[in-house]
């Protein structure tokens, strides 16, 4: 897909300036080419043959957090992100590709076990006070010049992976008929391991088993970065391992995993070999926030019940003192994030709060622009880090205004740079995975 072919989508835009107010990188910078209206000038500038592809475009490009939020505040709905996004792999095609994230897309992303190895060489690095070895391996020069700067985003690597711990394999369930798959997304296999913990065993709670899969990267960082030909090498591997355990859903505790999922069937419907709709066996996506919250959206067939039911029992459970040190009569305040891609990605916006409302001894805070980008965006910290800061420090003054003991979200990346944020501002909120405060619920309702 070249720039070209999107010129009626780019060219809907009518100048009106409504997505200025939504985006997070103008009002962090106040730039025109940093807000949907002034990329896609640039673009249909491109087109038109006024502007010229050269580096210059690469901030307008490269600065987007694809967060979405211009579209929902654009009449025309013009899908900014998407326009920015396929634009990205033009640019690296004519302008050149950085040859290090070969490393990561064609290299590491496919082979989980080569994964682990490179992040406990990270882990081994980082947690030993010597990071500089990560350095020295070249594992994350990747990211470019912002690296230093960034390096105190993760606080501390897990030693041992989630499918280090809990191989890939089929486990019995206590549920009687759903056959669930659970989708193991990079961020949770390497670094958010309790989430991932704590989402494998809501996932048996109420399933008849529960195949830990041994998939790969989704394919969101390459696709994000343009790059189509790695992005459908994951596809492929992963619907190959979809197509051969036959499931009834395949859940990830990844908003972004399981945004990406979703996508497949529109991204590849007209690749005849990938195309979702012909492959044997491919089961539907979900959110494991919509798994917790008993939304089912599994796939149609002849079984009795495809109701995925409700994890969380809202009248057995309560929070108590567990996760926060409140007065034993005091609530814990919780508060929410949304992930772009639960909440615009999917529409994934109200069950997490149904789960946390219902929940007892705790008083949910809506944070405001609860639904903003944080400014993780994948890696976007990692090579943007300054103006990934700047959205983040709006976050985290909004979260202050909350007062929130403990602050849930469903992204891994989204939980690194939150805690990230809070740890740089010296607040005590503890960030959990939704996941989490569901097992913390059930541990304190089983006391
Ligand atoms: S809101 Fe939509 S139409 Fe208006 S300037 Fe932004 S992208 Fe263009
Ligand atoms: S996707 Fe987000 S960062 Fe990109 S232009 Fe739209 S609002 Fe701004």
């Amino acid at each position: 897909m070249t720039v070209s072919a999107n010129y009626d989508a780019i060219a809907k835009c009518n100048k009106c300036g409504f997505c200025h107010v939504a985006c997070p990188i103008f009002r962090a910078t106040g730039h025109e080419s940093g807000v949907a209206r002034g990329r896609l000038a640039l673009l249909r500038g491109i087109i038109e043959n006024r502007v010229q592809w050269n580096e210059e475009m690469e901030d307008p490009l490269f600065t987007c957090l694809g967060c979405g939020a211009c579209t929902t505040n654009c009449f025309g709905a013009v899908p900014t992100a998407d326009l920015v996004l396929e634009a990205r792999a033009e640019y690296l095609d004519k302008v050149g590709k950085k040859p290090a994230h070969r490393l990561l897309f064609e290299h590491l992303l496919p082979y989980p076990k080569r994964l682990h190895a490179a992040a406990k060489a990270v882990a081994l690095g980082k947690n030993s006070g010597a990071s500089k070895v990560a350095n020295a391996l070249g594992l994350l020069r990747i990211f470019g010049r912002d690296l230093p700067k960034a390096e105190g985003i993760v606080e501390k690597l897990p030693m041992s992976s989630f499918r280090g711990t809990i191989k890939p394999g089929v486990y019995p369930g206590k549920g009687k008929d759903l056959r669930v798959g659970y989708f193991v997304g990079c961020g949770v296999d390497v670094i958010q391991v309790t989430a991932g913990k704590a989402s494998f065993e809501a996932l048996k709670e109420t399933s008849k088993s529960v195949t830990v899969l041994e998939n790969c990267c989704c394919g969101l960082p390459p696709w994000s970065y343009g790059d189509v030909d790695n992005t459908r090498k994951l596809a492929a591997k992963n619907m190959k391992i979809f197509s051969e355990n036959d499931l009834d859903v395949v859940v990830t505790d990844c908003s972004s995993c399981a945004s990406f999922l979703k996508k497949y069937a529109k991204i590849f419907k007209d690749d005849t070999a990938l195309d979702p709709a012909g492959q044997k066996n491919m089961p539907k996506f979900q959110d494991m926030v919509e798994f917790l919250s008993g939304k089912s959206d599994t796939k149609e067939g002849d079984r009795e019940s495809q109701d995925v039911g409700s994890y969380y029992d809202p009248h057995s459970a309560g929070l108590g003192e567990q996760v926060a040190s409140r007065g034993e009569n005091s609530p814990v305040i919780i508060t929410y994030h949304d992930p772009c891609h639960a909440v615009r990605g999917q529409g994934v916006k109200s069950e997490s709060r149904e789960i946390l409302k219902a929940m007892k001894g705790v008083e949910f805070r809506e944070m405001p622009e609860a639904d903003w980008c944080c400014g993780g965006a994948g890696s976007y910290a990692l090579t943007h880090y300054d103006l990934s800061q700047k959205v983040l420090d709006r976050k985290i003054k909004n979260l202050k205004k909350t007062e929130a003991d403990i602050l849930v979200t469903s992204c891994p990346a989204c939980m690194i740079q939150l805690s990230y944020g809070i740890r740089r501002h010296g607040l005590n909120t503890k960030v959990f995975h939704i996941s989490e405060i569901v097992e913390h619920a059930k541990d304190t309702a089983e006391v």
